[in-house]
C-alpha cells in the first residue's frame, strides 16, 4: 500500500484483515510472534470495530503479544 493510499481515508480505506470482511479498518493490532520474530519486528493486522476483538482473541491464544492502537499508528515493537 502506498503512503498516499494510507493517508487517503476515503475510497482506499484499508479493510478488515478479517477473512471476508470488507468494513474499513478503524483499529490496528500490533503483533509479533516471538519464535520466529526478532524483537523489533512488527506485524499489523487492520481491524474494523466487529472484528477488534476476535482478531486480538486469535493471536493472544496463540500467545503473541498484542499492541491495540488507532488504525494509522504504529508501534516500535510488541513486548
Ligand atoms: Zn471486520
Amino acid at each position: 500500500m502506498s503512503l498516499l493510499a494510507m493517508l487517503d481515508g476515503g475510497a482506499g480505506a484499508t479493510p478488515c484483515s478479517a477473512a471476508g470482511c470488507a468494513a474499513p479498518a478503524a483499529h490496528a493490532l500490533h503483533w509479533r510472534n516471538p519464535r520466529i520474530h526478532a524483537d523489533d519486528r512488527v506485524k499489523t493486522w487492520a481491524a474494523c470495530d466487529a472484528h477488534r476483538g476476535s482478531l486480538a482473541e486469535r493471536l493472544r491464544s496463540r500467545g503473541f503479544p498484542v499492541v491495540e492502537t488507532a488504525f494509522g499508528e504504529t508501534v516500535e515493537r510488541v513486548a
